[in-house]
């Protein structure tokens, strides 16, 4: 017969710090948001080894006094709420006393902290959840938490980790995300010893966006403000230039918090559909202040997840305000100068601005106020006539309009492979027409008008120059003088330290260039001035979004497949000569019919097709 066990504390702390604590990431994110609610003007976190084996995060909040340190630790134990309707005024981050209880349990965690009102602090030492030490020292106004070896007393909880590199990259993204969600508090962040980025926690975002993603991002913002009964929206739009090639870049805070909601995602998206390719994704980060009783932020320890009443009706109403700011904005879109070593060092060392912009903060406080004291009603008229537009609408995959379409589609394709139109000897008789739409090459070719998509063929072509250099380990790569420097965030660094083999196989020459920057000192020949950095930043967008993996071939061949589709965007004003110099090569290839993608490169419609359409030939 089994028998019951009652587990011991330990074992249930063990247990249930699963829920709250993860990996590196989440112990930083507990003890970051710790350090908000206390108050905290500056947080400094420093990681080892992705966080596994160290983690410091050390602030000026308001410390936790001598005598209730040990309670910090026991489960359910905080300052922050004392029942349940205190849920639904919820401000503070933290609320269920669980996290210092939960990594306390899985790790060594040493304590240090002083209030102001103490002379003196205290050290706490707690290891798997057993106090080892408590004493009086001299301390400065704060608390510091040290978390040492993760799991390093549930062995199985350590083999989900991944490499230490991994880890870091999630806990920079996370540093990342919190520094833009306050906006006023000065963070630094330190991995591995080096300095990876600090704000001055002086207010502005758009600055914090500048030493985050770079110049490139920060250039592209406009300012975007939104208020309606009940939902504050504030924040920095992308202008459609800057897109991305996936959602990462769409950061949005509630009250605060940093969320992921696939309804504030779509609904962005939709205001920006017009605007955006097909598969091309908005920069944004955006600031929501919603009534705490519209939000339930309870739905998961980790909390990233909140629902939000009246989902509909709310998606409406970012759509269409997201919408409406982008339609009053010029977006032609200006040239601005690849940055160079030079000037990307220059910025960086201009003065700080102003250390504290004490009016501004007020004056969102005081709004903050006006917010949450607004009337219980969520605004009934506002959404009614919202709702009116009609149901919300589903996402729909972005075809662009091609009347052409219908009619060309059945141009039979499998006639070309017949016939031997692309083939040398038949290009003799290939009499280039003129170029429509700035897009398509009109080509007669006895009975038939062929239609060559030239930036079809020219990937093509590209794609297949390029990969036969890459197979016969030819790839040669440029000097690019001076470098390009291009400001990876967490994620993408990630990526490409995973991939840097493989990019330097294909002929790229990157190079650390402290913090956040990395140096393009070479790229592969044949992409040589298409735009290098944007598709270095593709590739390791696409890379990022999915993961490629396979034997090191394959892999190559994706990454390569990427630079070539990524480099011959934009570069596509043909003369008559260049095109015929393309179609020659198309010509050349095995597969001419299809681009890398198995779009067509040509279709064709025969005389017989044409004369019908006007009725010459009734059948
Ligand atoms: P919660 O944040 O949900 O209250 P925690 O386990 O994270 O639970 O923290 C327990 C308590 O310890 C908090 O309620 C707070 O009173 C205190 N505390 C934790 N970290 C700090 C800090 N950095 N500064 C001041 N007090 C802190
Ligand atoms: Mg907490």
């Amino acid at each position: 017969m089994a028998i019951i066990h009652i587990l011991d504390h330990q074992t249930i702390d063990k247990i249930a710090a699963g829920e709250v604590v993860e990996r590196p990431s989440s112990v930083v994110k507990e003890l970051v948001e710790n350090a908000i609610d206390a108050g905290a003007g500056a947080v400094t976190v420093e990681i080892k080894d992705g966080g596994i084996s160290f983690i410091r995060v050390t602030d000026n909040g308001n410390g936790i006094e001598r005598g209730q340190v040990r309670n910090a630790f026991l489960r359910h134990a905080t300052s922050k709420i004392s029942s349940a309707e205190d849920l639904t005024e919820l401000v503070s981050l933290g609320f269920r006393g669980e996290a210092l209880a939960s990594i306390a349990a899985v790790s060594m965690v040493e304590l240090i902290s002083k209030t102001r009102e103490d002379l003196t602090g205290i050290r706490y030492v707690i290891e798997g959840g057993d106090e080892k030490e408590q004493e009086e020292i001299g301390a400065p106004d704060g608390t510091t938490v040290l978390v040492r070896n993760l799991f390093y007393n549930t062995p199985p909880r350590k083999k989900f980790l991944k490499q230490p590199q991994t880890e870091g990259s999630y806990v920079a993204d996370l540093m990342e995300h919190l520094a833009m969600s306050n906006p006023q508090i000065s963070f630094k962040f330190v991995s591995g010893g080096q300095t990876k980025f600090y704000t001055t926690g002086d207010g502005d975002l758009a600055q914090i966006i500048y030493r985050i993603y770079g110049r490139e991002i920060a250039n592209g913002l406009m300012p975007f403000h939104h208020q309606a009964e009940g939902v504050a929206i504030d924040g920095l739009l992308g202008r459609p230039v800057i897109n991305r090639a996936n959602r990462n870049y769409e950061i949005f805070y509630i009250n605060g918090r940093y969320v992921k909601s696939s309804l504030i995602s779509r609904a962005v998206e939709e205001g920006y559909r017009e605007y955006l390719m097909q598969h091309k994704f908005p920069f944004c980060v955006l600031h929501f202040r919603i009534n705490t009783d519209r939000i339930d932020v309870n739905v998961h320890p980790a909390k990233m997840e909140v629902r939000i009443a009246d989902g509909p009706a709310f998606y409406e109403l970012v759509k269409a305000a997201i919408h409406d700011a982008l339609h009053g904005t010029e977006m032609i879109p200006e040239v601005v100068l690849t940055p160079r070593a030079a000037d990307s060092a220059a910025l960086r060392s201009m003065p700080a601005p102003e250390p504290f912009e004490s009016r501004r903060i007020a004056k969102e406080a005081a709004e903050r106020t006006v917010l949450s004291a607004a009337s219980d009603t969520p605004g009934q008229e506002d959404y009614a006539s919202l709702l009116e537009a009609g149901p919300t609408e589903q996402r729909t995959a972005r075809e662009p309009v091609s009347y052409g379409r219908p009619l060309l589609a059945k141009a039979a394709q499998t006639e070309l492979f017949a016939d031997k139109i692309l083939s040398p000897p038949a290009r003799a008789k290939f009499e280039i027409i003129g170029q429509l739409f700035d897009t398509y090459w009109l080509v007669s070719y006895e009975e038939k008008l062929l239609i060559i998509d030239q930036h079809a063929a020219h990937e093509k072509v590209q794609y297949e120059r390029f990969l036969k250099r890459f197979h016969a380990h030819a790839v040669v790569s440029q000097a690019v003088n001076p470098p390009l420097i291009v400001t990876l965030s967490g994620r993408e660094r990630e990526c490409y330290l995973t991939h840097a083999a493989d990019f330097e196989a294909l002929g790229f020459v990157v190079e650390e260039f402290g913090g956040n920057d990395y140096a393009i000192r070479g790229v592969p020949l044949d992409l040589y001035g298409y735009g290098e950095q944007e598709f270095f930043r593709e590739i390791l967008e696409e890379l990022s979004e999915n993961a490629v993996t396979g034997t090191p071939e394959t892999v190559r061949t994706r990454i390569a497949a990427m630079a070539c589709k990524a480099a011959v965007k934009g570069n596509m004003r043909l003369s008559l000569p260049e095109a015929e110099r393309l179609i020659d090569e198309l010509l050349t290839l095995d597969n001419p019919y299809n681009c890398p993608h198995g779009r067509p490169t040509i279709v064709s419609m025969t005389k017989y097709e044409l004369e019908k359409k006007f009725k010459r030939i009734v059948t």
